[in-house]
């Protein structure tokens, strides 16, 4: 892992994201948004390409950072983000 800071902050999120969004307070979802915040600008994404099965005969095509986890839309989208 080349950058761990990235990698620490991904599972931060991913555990602040387990409490209910119902129950969460001003403060902590300031938090939230600092991480995610933090992933947008410091994570130079590693986008990975994959598929999952919407139906036994189709499926549809993903593209997500193997790092932050951030989800892409399409690889054009994927390469704006790598600019900035
Ligand atoms: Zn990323």
């Amino acid at each position: 892992m080349d950058q761990p800071n990235i990698e620490i902050m991904a599972k931060v999120k991913s555990y602040l994201e387990l409490y209910s969004v119902n129950l969460r307070d001003a403060q902590y979802a300031n938090i939230l948004n600092s991480v995610n915040e933090y992933l947008e600008n410091k994570c130079i994404h590693k986008v990975i390409i994959d598929s999952i099965d919407i139906t036994p005969d189709s499926s549809q095509t993903i593209y997500y950072c193997e790092k932050c986890y951030k989800t892409f839309n399409n690889l054009k989208c994927n390469v704006t983000d790598k600019l900035l």
